[in-house]
């Protein structure tokens, strides 16, 4: 059996506290590795550690700290296969769905790479006599990153790349599910010259996240998983006087109008729908047709295609999807297709009888499909976090509107039309944080943000591009005067630029 420690201060080291997590392999089923999962006192090692190199890393000039991570990409680059693998193995994911899963990481780190110039400050000559006035920006120190299951590449680059990039040290804390590639990426940001102590791996659930929210010396922590947890931590968070992004669920729409090319359409709403499980927190999980007719031809060409999708192991390239992360988070999606069949609503496709022939144990359902949902639903007002997809029927465009903006979440949207005018007007007033026109999944590139609004996010500022950097560094602002010889005496008001 597979035993995964922790990383701090270089090395992978053993846990101490005795308590394990396991670690399936989703398509067999099977558990394939145990985490240890870390008390107060190791990751107060880690924090020790981490503040201990700090300073050095901070005071190494900005080129040379991204030297590092162009290493790092080379390193991501040849070991590409071998992590996609672990990656496809501990998710559940297929294996180019796991690549993809590293790419959007490593465009993140190929956005910090710019870091030498998005650091610099501002610089005004003369802004009052003899004044001159300029701003730098600086490494908080120490900050953290609590990452969820899903995305176990990504989501941790999108935070160690610009925040170590920043000169600050990190503390990952990744999904006790998918433990391995994070543990990986550590030790590739070693092998790239990366200074022990500046990444670190603490490996834990609740008690570790605790010990990072109430630790004195972590100075800002990056969140992304459910919305509870996302709220908890934002607010415990705050109380240490730390820095907190917290992203959440989500309940992704996607509107379809009457002119859309209900083609493209289909094929956009299967692939955002019950790619990687529907286990994406910008899946589309809900399709608002606008209008009874737009509705029925959704519905002919929709059904056939969810029926039709190919579930296979993770292994399999030409499987549309795999399992689902562990059996836990099985049940809880069938309990949902119950709830819907409860509550009133059509199943029109139902996978729950999904078995896959030779992998009896894996965690696998095929594709489900609701039609005739309602607002008041609780499939329709909870995020399901799986392979299914409900139709809700809107009567007109201003209905479809309301629906996403009025919702909870508010991570991501989409339209479908071949009308510029109303996709610009969805684009101007839905009240949600990522917009697609005609694009089912608008992941923003790296050098825009990314971020959702209302329960989806909490916090000011978005992950990675602009915003990473300034989440991850503190502005100082000099105002300078050298003595010129002219002696004017003290001022008792506030000073003003004259
Ligand atoms: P999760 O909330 O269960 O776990 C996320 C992290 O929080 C993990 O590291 C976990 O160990 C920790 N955690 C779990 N319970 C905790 C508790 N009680 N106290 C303290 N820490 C705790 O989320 P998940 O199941 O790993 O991920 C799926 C969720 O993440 C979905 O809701 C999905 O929409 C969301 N997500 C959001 C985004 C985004 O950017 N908005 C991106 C990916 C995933």
């Amino acid at each position: 059996m597979r035993l995964i420690g922790h990383f701090i201060g270089g090395r992978e080291v053993k846990g101490t506290s005795g308590r394990t997590a396991d670690v399936f392999e989703p398509m067999t089923g099977t558990v394939q590795a145990k985490v240890d999962l870390a008390t107060r006192a190791e990751l107060r090692a880690a924090v020790e550690n981490a503040k201990a190199a700090q300073p050095e890393w901070g005071a190494t000039n900005p080129q040379r700290r991204v030297r590092v991570l162009m290493k790092f990409l080379e390193l991501v680059a040849r070991d590409n296969d071998a992590l996609a693998e672990l990656l496809a193995r501990e998710h559940g994911k297929t294996l180019p769905d796991a690549k993809g899963d590293i790419l959007r990481g490593v465009e993140v780190v190929e956005f910090a790479l710019g870091i030498p110039q998005l650091m610099k400050g501002e610089y005004t000559e003369g802004a009052g006599p003899g004044i001159d006035i300029y701003s730098m920006r600086q490494p908080l120190g120490v900050v953290a990153g609590i990452t969820p299951f899903n995305f176990p590449a990504m989501i941790p680059m999108w935070k160690f790349a610009p925040a170590i990039a920043c000169g600050n040290a990190f503390i990952l804390k990744p999904s006790e599910r998918d433990p391995g590639v994070p543990m990986r990426l550590a030790e590739l940001m070693l092998e790239a010259g990366l200074p022990p102590g500046i990444l670190n791996v603490v490996n834990g659930d609740k008690e570790a996240v605790d010990a990072i929210l109430d630790d004195p010396d972590i100075r800002a922590v990056g969140f992304v998983g459910s919305s509870p947890i996302a709220q908890y931590i934002y607010e415990r968070a705050a109380a240490t006087g730390k820095r907190a992004q917290c992203f959440g669920g989500a309940k992704n729409h996607a509107i379809i109008m009457p002119d859309a090319d209900m083609d493209q359409t289909v094929d956009a709403l299967v692939g955002a729908g019950y790619g990687a499980a529907g286990e994406r927190c910008m899946a589309v999980s809900v399709a608002v047709p606008v209008g009874k007719t737009t509705a029925d031809r959704l519905m002919e060409k929709l059904i056939p295609r969810v029926e039709n999708l190919k579930i296979g192991p993770s292994i399999d390239p030409t499987a549309d999807f795999g399992p689902l992360v562990t059996k836990e988070a099985l049940n809880r999606v069938r309990n949902y297709v119950e709830i819907g069949i409860k509550e009133g609503a059509k199943l029109a496709v139902d996978g729950r009888g999904f078995k896959m022939q030779g992998y009896e144990n894996g965690f696998y359902m095929g594709g489900c499909l609701f039609d005739n949902v309602t607002k008041d639903m609780r499939i329709y007002k909870e995020e399901i976090f799986g392979p299914v997809l409900s139709v809700v029927r809107a009567h007109d465009y201003d209905e479809a509107l309301r629906l996403p903006s009025e919702h909870d979440y508010g991570n991501g949207v989409a339209i479908f039309t071949r009308d510029g005018d109303a996709a610009r007007d969805f684009a101007a007033r839905v009240n949600v944080g990522m917009v697609g026109i005609n694009v089912p999944i608008p992941v923003p590139v790296a050098y825009y943000t990314f971020g959702g609004w209302k329960r989806s996010g909490f916090g000011d500022l978005n992950q990675y591009g602009p915003d990473s950097v300034r989440f991850y560094t503190k502005t100082k602002t000099v105002t300078s005067r050298w003595p010129s010889g002219v002696k004017e005496g003290a001022e008792f008001s506030i000073p003003t630029m004259k």
